[in-house]
C-alpha cells in the first residue's frame, strides 16, 4: 500500500502540482505580455502621431519654399528682400516675422523701423544671422546634427549664457512605461553660426530657445541670388492650431486613451479630449506643488524631433484601472481555473485511492472467505466421518448413545448444506443467475417450522428457544425456501455468536405494511461502528482468528441480498439489555426484485 501510495504520488500528485506552478508563472508571464502588447500598441500610436507631426511641419517648410519662389518670379531677389517681412506674412499663413539676410553679412529685411515684432526679432537674431555668434540651435540637417565636439568648449560655455534656458538632455515628460534611459532625449542639439547652419543647402528649417522660448526658423535660397536667404519666423501659436487634427484617436481607442500634443514646457498645446485631467486620472493623482494639473507622466509618450524640439505626443490613459481590474479578473479567471484542477485531482485522487483499498480489503476478504470455507467444510467433515466410522464398525452399543451421534451426523450434514446453499446462491446471485419462485405461503407457518427444525439443535447445545408466532396463517407472497434460508441464517448466526447467553427469541409480527420477523439473542452482539459493515460481502467482524467462531461472510450477505429481491430488508439493531436484534422486514406482496442486482448496484 505504501509502495502505491509513493508511485501515486510520484506519477500524479507530483506533475499536477508542477503543472499548477508551471500554470502559475505562465500567469505571470501572461500579465507581463498582456502589459507589453498594450505599451507596445499605444507607443506605436505616439510613435506614428509624433512622426506625422514632424511630417506636417516639414510640409509646412516646403509651402514656405514655394511661396518664396512665387514671389521671387515677380521680381529680383534684392528687390523682393526688402519688404519681404511684410509681403510674406501676407503669402503665408505661418509667419510671424519674414527675414532676409546676405550672407555677405547684412540683415536685408525685416528693417529696424518695422514694427515692434520685427525690432524685437533683430535684436534677438542679428547677431546669430550675421554669423558673428554662434548659438545651440535644433537643426533637422539632412548632412546630420553638427557635433558639439567641433565647437570650442570656452567659446561655447560663454556663449549659453546668452542664449537658450531650454532644457537640454533631458525630455520634458517621464512616460509610466518607458525604461528609465528613455529619460534621456533624443534631440540633436549643437552650436554654429548661421552660415555653417546654412552650408550650400537650398532649404533648411532650424529651432532655438530663447528666454525659454521656443523659435521655428524656416530658410530658403534665393534661386537667382546665392547669396540671399529668405526666412520666416512661424508662429507657434498658428502652427499648433493646425496640428490639432493630429491628436484624434482612433474609434477603436477613443474609449480607452487621451492624445495630447505637449510643447516644451510640458502644457497641452492640443488634446483628443477636451477637458481631460490627467491628474484625477491618475491612481496616486499626482499633481505638481503649485496645484496645477500635471501632464508630465502619461502612459507612453515619443518626441517629435528637431522640428518642435521638447514637444511629445503623449498617451494618458483614460481608466488606468481598467488595466489593473482586466489584469485582476484574468488573475482570477486563470486562479480559479488552476484551483479547480488540483481540486478535481485532489477528489480524483482521493476516489482512486479510496477504490484500491476497498479492492485490496476484498481481495485480503476473498482469500480469509477461501480459508475459512475450507475450514468450515473441513470440521463438520471431520465429525461425521469419525461417528460414520464409529457407527460403521459397531463400536457404540448404547442406543442412547447412537442416537446422539446420528444427532449430531444430521445437524453437521444440516451446517454442510447450509454453509454450501450459501456459497452456491452468492455465486448466482453474483452472476445475476439467481431465481426466485414466487408464490402465495403462509409466512407464520413457515417460521414456526424453520424455527422448530433448528430447536433439537439448538436446545441440545443448552439454548433455550422461544417464539411469539401468531397461530392464525399469515399469507405472504415470495419464494418460500429463500425465505427459510434467510431465517436458517439468522438463527445459525444466533447460535455462532451467543455467547454465554444462551437464549434465542424469533418474534414475527404482522403489521399495515407487511411482516416483520426478529431474531434476538443474548449474545456478543455487533461492534458499534460495524453494524452496517457486518451485511457487506465477506465481512466478518467476529473471525476465526480472534473468536474461534467458523463462519464465511456471507450469511447476512445472502439474508440482505433475498430480503431486498423481495421488497424487504434485513436489519440490525442491539437488543435492550444485551445481545443482537436481527428483523427481516417483508412486504405483503413482495415485488419481484431481480435476486443480486442490490448487490451489483452496492459493489
Ligand atoms: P459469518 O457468520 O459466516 O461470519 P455473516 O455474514 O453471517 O457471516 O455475519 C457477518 C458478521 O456479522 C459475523 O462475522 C459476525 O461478526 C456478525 N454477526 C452476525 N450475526 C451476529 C449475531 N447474532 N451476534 C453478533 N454478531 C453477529
Amino acid at each position: 500500500m505504501k509502495k502505491v501510495a509513493l508511485v501515486f504520488a510520484l506519477a500524479v500528485i507530483a506533475p499536477s502540482l508542477v503543472l499548477a506552478w508551471l500554470a502559475l508563472r505562465s500567469l505571470r508571464d501572461q500579465e507581463y505580455a498582456a502589459d507589453r502588447r498594450q505599451t507596445l500598441l499605444y507607443q506605436n500610436l505616439a510613435d506614428s502621431k509624433a512622426a506625422a507631426v514632424e511630417q506636417h511641419v516639414t510640409s509646412a517648410q516646403r509651402a514656405f519654399a514655394y511661396s518664396v519662389e512665387n514671389m521671387c518670379k515677380t521680381c529680383q531677389s534684392r528687390q523682393l528682400a526688402e519688404g519681404f517681412d511684410a509681403r510674406l506674412r501676407d503669402a503665408w499663413p505661418l509667419a510671424e516675422v519674414g527675414f532676409a539676410v546676405s550672407l555677405n553679412g547684412g540683415i536685408l529685411a525685416p528693417s529696424l523701423p518695422g514694427s515692434a515684432e520685427a525690432r524685437k526679432f533683430r535684436v534677438e537674431n542679428d547677431r546669430f544671422l550675421c554669423s558673428t555668434e554662434s548659438c545651440e540651435v535644433y537643426w533637422n540637417s539632412p548632412k546630420g546634427p553638427i557635433s558639439l565636439a567641433a565647437l570650442d568648449a570656452k567659446e561655447a560655455m560663454i556663449r549659453s549664457e546668452t542664449s537658450s534656458k531650454s532644457p537640454k538632455g533631458e525630455r520634458t515628460v517621464l512616460p509610466v512605461k518607458e525604461a528609465a534611459d528613455m529619460s534621456s532625449s533624443k534631440l540633436s542639439v549643437g552650436e554654429t553660426n548661421f552660415r555653417e547652419l546654412v552650408g550650400s543647402d537650398t532649404d533648411g528649417m532650424f529651432a532655438r530657445f530663447l528666454q525659454d522660448k521656443l523659435h521655428v526658423m524656416f530658410w530658403h535660397r534665393a534661386s537667382d541670388d546665392p547669396l540671399i536667404l529668405f526666412g520666416a519666423q512661424v508662429s507657434i501659436p498658428r502652427l499648433a492650431e493646425e496640428l490639432r487634427d493630429y491628436v484624434s484617436v482612433a474609434e477603436d481607442l477613443n474609449r480607452e486613451v487621451c492624445l495630447a500634443l505637449l510643447d516644451h514646457t510640458g502644457k497641452p498645446v492640443a488634446l483628443s479630449h477636451s477637458g481631460f485631467n490627467p491628474s484625477r486620472q491618475r491612481l496616486d493623482a499626482r499633481v505638481s506643488a503649485n496645484g496645477r494639473t500635471d501632464w508630465k507622466h502619461p502612459f507612453v509618450a515619443a518626441e517629435i524631433g528637431e522640428a518642435l524640439p521638447h514637444w511629445e505626443v503623449a498617451v494618458y490613459l483614460l481608466d488606468p484601472t481598467q488595466v489593473v481590474r482586466s489584469a485582476s479578473a484574468f488573475k482570477i479567471t486563470l486562479g480559479l481555473l488552476i484551483a479547480l484542477l488540483l481540486l478535481a485531482i485532489a477528489v480524483g485522487s482521493w476516489l482512486l485511492v479510496a477504490d484500491l483499498n476497498r479492492q485490496l480489503r476484498l481481495a485480503r476478504q476473498k482469500t480469509d472467505f477461501v480459508s475459512n470455507v475450507s475450514h468450515e467444510l473441513k470440521t463438520p467433515l471431520t465429525s461425521i466421518r469419525m461417528f460414520t466410522e464409529m457407527l460403521a464398525e459397531e463400536r457404540v452399543n448404547d442406543p442412547a448413545k447412537r442416537r446422539q451421534f446420528l444427532g449430531i451426523i444430521t445437524a453437521e450434514t444440516a451446517r454442510l448444506t447450509r454453509l454450501i446453499n450459501n456459497v452456491l446462491d452468492f455465486a448466482r446471485i453474483e452472476r445475476g443467475e439467481k431465481n426466485y419462485q414466487f408464490a402465495a405461503f403462509d409466512v407464520a407457518a413457515l417460521v414456526s417450522e424453520t424455527v422448530e427444525s433448528y430447536r433439537p439443535h439448538l436446545e441440545a447445545l443448552g439454548f433455550t428457544l422461544r417464539t411469539e408466532i401468531p397461530p392464525e396463517p399469515l399469507t405472504c407472497q415470495g419464494d418460500r425456501d429463500a425465505i427459510a434460508q434467510v431465517l436458517v441464517n439468522l438463527l445459525s448466526n444466533a447460535e455462532k455468536y451467543s455467547g454465554d447467553g444462551k437464549e434465542v427469541v424469533v418474534v414475527l409480527d404482522a403489521s399495515s405494511g407487511g411482516f416483520e420477523i426478529r431474531v434476538l439473542d443474548r449474545g456478543l452482539g455487533v461492534l458499534s461502528g460495524c453494524e452496517e459493515k457486518i451485511f457487506d460481502q465477506f465481512y466478518r467482524a467476529h473471525d476465526s482468528l480472534s473468536c474461534g467462531i467458523q463462519g464465511s461472510g456471507l450469511g447476512l450477505t445472502l439474508a440482505r441480498q433475498i430480503a431486498r429481491a423481495h421488497g424487504g430488508e434485513v436489519a440490525y439493531q442491539a437488543r435492550e439489555g444485551g445481545g443482537s436484534c436481527f428483523i427481516l422486514k417483508l412486504p405483503h406482496r413482495s415485488q419481484r426484485n431481480r435476486g443480486g442486482s442490490d448487490l451489483l448496484e452496492k459493489r
